[in-house]
């Protein structure tokens, strides 16, 4: 079988990352037919827009994306194709996993939990405007619908259920947003008690984040509004080890896409540093999500067994922080060829080899370089 899948490059280091994603892709044998769509500044050099209609269209037809990351001009400019691909094609849930891989880069090498983020509405609606003329005041609408609170913690409960986890924890604010953050609040109440199997319970987005940076491990599934996730999954990315390696996917009804946590890193773009580690598993979590499961446990464990060998890993992943001492760093391409080359040898049925202690944390390598 043969798998139709949009590929959107993106912007800064969105084409590097992706052509390691499908190197991998390609090395695991499973048949996929990549239908590269442009958007971002490729789009807009060559037709005058972030977001042309080609691309909705063909992941409409595919109903698979893989994409790489897309740059957004801040405080100006044209609205964020990202936010505007999730809401065209109603991509409601933002599921992002965080799992410390070779429990390296992080303090927590047990981290192993996913962060559900409600995509489409929230603080993210758009609905923002100048109060003034002159610009001394701006009001940003949050919008959050019943439908929307729904069928997300549904999705998380779903999700719980299907990969065993064993809880599901709404993050809101309940006590501050009384209309907001109740709704979400009601919302998860009245779903909670469909999943008696599942342990249900709520934090307050501040002690959230508190808990998290304290005791990861005691968390499963986490479901929250748009921005509230966005936070929080990327301070999951950090606990689990940092950026580079965090992937993400976005589900609607019939469709997924799937990208990294990262941006488009403009200053590593075209210099074949940028660490390919978070695109690649978004190719695992796509083969796993189209029944692949086999290939999808390769690319994971090739990618796990050459970040604990630590022999050709990208410019993040051999700085002290992340490893007990440092090493040379190779480039996004050897990395991805190691990976693949990986990918036909593994033995899933050997334990998943743990290189040692964990390495002692400090601050995340990638935000220093
Ligand atoms: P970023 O994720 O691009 O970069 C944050 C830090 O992590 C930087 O130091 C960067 O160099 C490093 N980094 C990120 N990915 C890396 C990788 N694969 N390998 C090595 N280092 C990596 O975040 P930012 O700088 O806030 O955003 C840059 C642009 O990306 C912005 O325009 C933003 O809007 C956009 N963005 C897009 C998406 C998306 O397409 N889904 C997500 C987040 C940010």
């Amino acid at each position: 079988m043969t798998y139709r899948v949009s590929l959107i490059p993106g912007d800064g280091i969105g084409p590097e990352v992706t052509h390691a994603a499908q190197v991998v892709a390609d090395a695991t044998g499973v048949g996929i037919a990549w239908e590269v769509v442009e958007a971002g500044e490729p789009a807009i050099r060559k037709d005058g827009t972030p977001l042309p209609d080609a691309v909705l269209e063909s992941i409409r037809r595919t109903r698979l994306c893989l994409k790489g990351p897309i740059t957004t001009p801040i405080g100006g400019g044209f609205r964020s194709v990202n936010v505007t691909l999730r809401q065209q094609l109603d991509l409601y849930a933002s599921v992002r996993p965080a799992r410390a891989i070779a429990g390296e880069g992080t303090r927590f090498p047990e981290t192993d939990l996913i962060v559900v983020r409600e995509a489409t509405e929230g603080l993210y609606s758009g609905v923002e405007h100048w109060v003034d003329r002159e610009h001394s005041a701006a009001e940003t609408v949050a919008v959050v619908t019943r439908k929307a609170c729904d069928r997300v913690i549904r999705f998380a409960f779903e999700l719980a259920r299907r990969e065993g986890r064993h809880r599901v924890t709404a993050v809101h604010k309940a006590n501050i947003m009384k209309t907001t953050g109740a709704l979400f609040q009601t919302a998860f109440r009245e779903m909670a008690p469909r999943y008696p199997e599942i342990a249900a319970d709520e934090r307050l987005i501040d002690n959230m984040c508190m808990q998290l940076v304290k005791k990861p491990s005691e968390y499963d599934v986490i479901v929250t509004t748009n921005l509230f996730g966005d936070i929080l999954s990327d301070l999951c990315a950090g606990l689990a080890g940092g950026l580079g390696v965090a992937p993400g996917a976005l589900y609607g009804d019939g469709i997924a896409a799937f990208e990294p946590v990262h941006g488009s890193a403009p200053k590593y773009a075209g210099q074949d540093r940028a660490d390919p580690v978070a695109e690649i598993l978004c190719v695992e979590l796509l083969l796993r999500h189209v029944g692949e499961r086999e290939a999808a446990d390769r690319v994971f464990r090739a990618v796990w067994e050459t970040i604990a060998e630590k022999k050709v890993v990208t410019y993040d992943l051999a700085l002290p922080g992340y490893t007990a001492r440092p090493v040379p760093a190779s480039t996004c391409s050897a990395m991805a060829r190691e990976i693949a080359r990986k990918v036909p040898e593994v033995d899933l049925r050997a334990p998943l080899p743990r290189p040692g202690a964990a390495s002692s944390g400090g601050a995340d390598p990638q935000l220093e370089a």
